[in-house]
């Protein structure tokens, strides 16, 4: 058997960064990825551009993560933004930052930063075995001791076990699994006595009752405000943008809200989506600005005094919904039909029926219990010498960077201890 001081299994976007990391402080580091090469989902990450960080200050980085983002505290402390950009920067990746604190490489190509990291760590003396699939463990007493897998070449399979003193699962989750990221971690970690909280994919567009959306499919809404409402109850807001598919409705606002919506879909509750396309005005801003426009265009039919009010797809859906009649002129429209007018506007909603699949969620919420992980080294509390990094961890965040920094900070510090 072939022995290493530090095996990392998944060579993703944290077990690069743990690579990398043990073999700076000096350890013989092997990486063992089933893809036919590592960071498959890092390259595709923020459209293709890798929105690598967030600027935003510790606390409120922290306050993003969930379901505890307090385990990252220390992970954090001492690899955080500042320190991942400097990291970037020192092996040749500019970074720029952007709206929101968003953090990219300069020259906006997520696969030129993969590989960046894979020449950073092959450079460090890391080796990267390819095609290995690592299907167990191997335990001595508390101990892990190393790993066992299949390695596939030209469709031939070769069962081959590694030896190390410390292994560090860096798998993923259960997200895009076409980038090889399809839950293996998971059966690794219960092998070895791990808690694993149920999973669901989050950041995920929504599936919505009817053909509303399907007709508006391809219209982009900006600067609009979301609310979910759960059997009537309010449950979250956001503010931004949304955008309508042939199936429902996707877009950042959409996908963050995502999160607490999925679970709720599966206990088959009353989830309403409501769209406020008037977000900046209140109910008597937004009346002065109906009279005003219903009487400055007072000869004009109501369907083209719509024009100044909505984007052109909207509107037979608008005349639809309200049931004003689309030929009455502007001075003709009654106060009753502005109040109805006024509410459309303010809640244009949609019943949320189901949600996208794992292929095409951005994360997977759940996964190792982090109570049972020393949040101090990654280190499991229940093997010696086992390690976790990154997405198989049971903590997740909205876009914007968060879950990155997530997979680079613990991978990290995952690589500490040697
Ligand atoms: C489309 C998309 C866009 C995203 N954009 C952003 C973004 O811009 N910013 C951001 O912060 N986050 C983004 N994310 C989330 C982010 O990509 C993940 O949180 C992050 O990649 C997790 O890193 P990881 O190393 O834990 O897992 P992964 O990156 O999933 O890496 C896990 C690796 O383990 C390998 N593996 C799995 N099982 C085995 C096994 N049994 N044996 C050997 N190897 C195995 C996989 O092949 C994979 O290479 C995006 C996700 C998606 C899907």
């Amino acid at each position: 058997m072939l022995k290493y001081d530090t095996i990392i299994v998944g060579g993703g976007a944290a077990g690069l960064m743990a690579a990398g990391q043990s073999a700076e402080s000096g350890a013989k580091v092997l990486i063992l990825e089933r893809m036919s090469r590592p960071g498959r989902k890092l390259g595709i990450t923020g459209k293709g551009r890798c929105n690598i960080t967030n600027t935003a200050p510790l606390a409120e980085f922290i306050r993003q993560v969930q379901p505890n983002g307090r385990f990252l505290r220390s992970s954090f402390s001492n690899f955080f933004s500042y320190e991942l950009i400097e990291f970037f920067n020192n092996i040749g990746v500019k970074t720029v930052t952007e709206r929101g604190g968003r953090v990219f490489p300069e020259g906006g190509k997520a696969v030129e930063l993969v590989k960046s990291m894979t020449s950073w760590c092959k450079n460090k003396g890391v080796t990267i075995k390819t095609e290995f699939r690592v299907n167990s463990l191997i335990t001595e007493d508390d101990y892990v001791v190393g790993v066992s897998g299949l390695f596939e070449e030209k469709g031939k399979k070769e069962l081959i076990s590694f030896t190390a003193n410390k292994v560090i699962i860096a798998t993923g989750g259960v997200s895009y699994p076409a980038t090889g990221s399809t839950g293996d971690g998971y059966e690794l970690a219960k092998s070895a006595g791990h808690k694993i909280n149920p999973v669901w994919p989050s950041l995920v567009p929504l599936v919505t009752e009817g053909t509303k959306a399907r007709q508006l499919s391809g219209l982009d809404l900006r600067n609009i405000k979301g609310t979910v409402w759960i059997d009537g109850k309010k449950t979250g807001e956001d503010f931004g943008e949304l955008s309508f598919t042939d199936f429902g409705i996707t877009g950042p606002i959409v996908l963050s809200l995502s999160r607490m919506i999925v679970p709720e879909v599966k206990e088959n509750k009353e989830i309403i989506f409501s769209i406020d396309l008037k977000s900046a005005l209140d109910d008597k801003k937004l009346d002065n600005r109906l009279l005003r426009d219903f009487n400055e265009k007072g000869n004009e039919p109501f369907r083209k005094i719509l024009n100044g009010l909505l984007p052109k797809v909207l509107i037979p859906v608008c005349i639809q919904d309200t049931k004003i009649d689309s030929d009455k002129s502007g001075h003709q429209i009654t106060s009753n039909e502005r109040k109805e007018l006024r509410k459309w506007l303010k809640n244009f909603n949609f019943k949320v029926t189901g949600h996208r699949p794992f292929e095409e969620a951005i994360i997977t919420v759940g996964g190792v219990d982090t109570n049972e992980v020393n949040q101090k080294t990654m280190e499991s509390k229940l093997v010696k010498g086992l390690y976790f990094a990154g997405e198989i961890l049971d903590l997740d965040a909205p876009t914007g960077g968060y879950n990155l920094q997530i997979a680079f900070s613990t991978g990290w510090t995952a690589a500490q201890n040697y």
